[in-house]
């Protein structure tokens, strides 16, 4: 089963002192650099456009596409921005991997860098992850001192450098024009789109955000080609990814593995659902897809055949849960989420995360109406598609799944606390 897994961007976690420049070095780390910086810029731009790599951060728009979508150099600045504020409700992929392996991402800036035309690139982490700031920082003096960073990186006269910023750890932030208002210290909230950062982004500057895992894979296709990315996953979601499995499985953790491998695989590369016991449902890209049950569990997870099953790939947040669960509990605790971390830009959003959670939390309490499942679903449907970015549409996608699975947990809510039908102590992790 384990060669099911594709250790590339993982391959030496467990390696002593991963993190440093040595270690990188000793796993060919910045050949790839070495290698593009003798390619002609839009000779790179081509390869990671052949490799048909979808963005890793969510969304899946092709990374190749976004950067050759960037209005033409005019001789002033162009940025790269990598969206490192991972926040998605159990993604934790980012995260591991900056402390792990953070200078994959720094060559990976540094190709992309000189692929756009950017001399100066940024890495905007969240907040709160002060240990990867450390690390991330460490690392950038590391290479600056190899010579990887500056005004003659490789000596071949090509300028890059990287200033990595924290962010003060509002979900909203990872959207990216929001992240981009943030990093140039306003208050994060979304701009309107178009025009999309590559025509005016950072400083009304073209700009490319990209997201940490989409940058790290670039030396891997740049030195190994594109034809070895395309060998791995499927014909439209080409190469591999990390899937991060937490909740109910034995061992918990990162997997990387090829984009199309399935939750049964992932769960029994996981050491099989905890205790034995029967999973309920699963959410395959963090709470802002609609959740899965086991009916999914043969999905292929990429990002057709999960979209064509009627959900998102999303993050690849596989959040697992078993029968000792409370999808009220759960759905209701992801709304509390949404509803605190909602910017207030728009009404839609604003006003309708607020009464989705005092819905939610009633229902919780056993105190539900007969009217409140449709009060529910008729409010999500005014949210959905009529808010003014993505953050509005997600709050919605866990209420109105649960409710189609599990209706009669949502009926139960109007006379039976959550906390009878399934005992909160019954599904402690430890
Ligand atoms: P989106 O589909 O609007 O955009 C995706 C990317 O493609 C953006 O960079 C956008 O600028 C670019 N793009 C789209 N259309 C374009 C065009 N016509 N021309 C040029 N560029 C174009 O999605 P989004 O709102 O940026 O992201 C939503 C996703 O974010 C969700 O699907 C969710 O999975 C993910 N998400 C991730 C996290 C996390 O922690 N990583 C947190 C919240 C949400
Ligand atoms: Fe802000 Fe929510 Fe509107 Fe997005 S959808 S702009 S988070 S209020």
């Amino acid at each position: 089963m384990t060669d099911t897994l594709t250790p590339i961007l993982t391959k030496f976690w467990d390696d002593p002192q991963s993190w440093t420049l040595a270690t990188y070095e000793r796993h060919d780390g910045y050949k790839a650099l070495t290698k593009a910086l003798d390619m002609e810029p839009q000779a790179i731009i081509d390869a990671v456009k052949d490799s048909s790599i979808r963005g890793r951060g969510g969304a899946g728009f092709p990374t190749g596409m976004k950067w050759s979508f960037m209005s033409p150099p005019d001789g002033g600045p162009r940025y790269l921005v990598v969206n490192a504020d991972e926040s998605e409700p159990g993604t934790c992929k980012d995260v591991p991997l900056m402390m792990a392996n953070p200078h994959a991402l720094i060559e990976g800036v540094i190709i992309a860098s000189y692929a756009i035309g950017c001399e100066h690139a940024f890495i905007y982490l969240r907040g709160e992850v002060v240990h990867v700031y450390r690390r991330l920082l460490r690392a950038v003096e590391e290479a600056r001192a190899a010579g990887h960073l500056g005004t003659n990186v490789g000596g071949k006269g090509v300028t890059v450098d990287i200033t990595v910023h924290a962010g003060a750890g509002a979900y909203i932030c990872g959207e990216e024009t929001a992240l981009l208002d943030s990093l140039e210290g306003r208050r994060g909230q979304p701009r309107l789109k178009p025009p999309f950062p590559g025509a005016a982004g950072l400083y009304a500057r073209p700009t490319s955000v990209n997201n940490v895992e989409s940058i790290a894979s670039v030396p891997g296709i740049i030195l190994e080609g594109s034809d070895w990315f395309k060998g791995m996953g499927t014909e439209k979601s080409t190469g591999f990814g990390i899937f991060s499995l937490s909740g109910h499985v034995t061992n918990p953790g990162q997997f990387e593995a090829p984009l199309g491998i399935t939750m049964r695989e992932l769960i029994e590369l996981a050491g099989g659902m905890r205790g034995g016991r029967k999973l309920k449902f699963w959410t395959p890209g963090g709470s802002s897809t609609p959740i899965f049950t086991d009916e999914h569990l043969d999905v292929p997870l990429d990002f057709d055949s999960v979209a064509a099953a009627g959900s998102m790939l999303g993050t690849r947040a596989l959040q697992v849960f078993d029968e000792t669960v409370s999808v009220v509990r759960a759905v209701a605790r992801w709304t509390d989420f949404y509803a605190h971390e909602s910017c207030g830009k728009c009404t839609p959003c604003r006003e309708g995360t607020w009464w989705l959670r005092q819905i939610m939390n009633r229902i919780e309490a056993g105190q539900g109406t007969q009217d409140d499942i449709d009060k529910l679903v008729d409010i999500c449907d005014n949210i959905l598609g009529r808010s003014f970015c993505a953050l509005g549409d997600a709050a919605t996608s866990p209420i109105t799944s649960a409710v189609q699975y599990f209706r009669e947990e949502f009926e139960a809510g109007m006379h039976t606390p959550a906390h009878e039908l399934f005992p909160p102590e019954k599904s402690v992790l430890f």
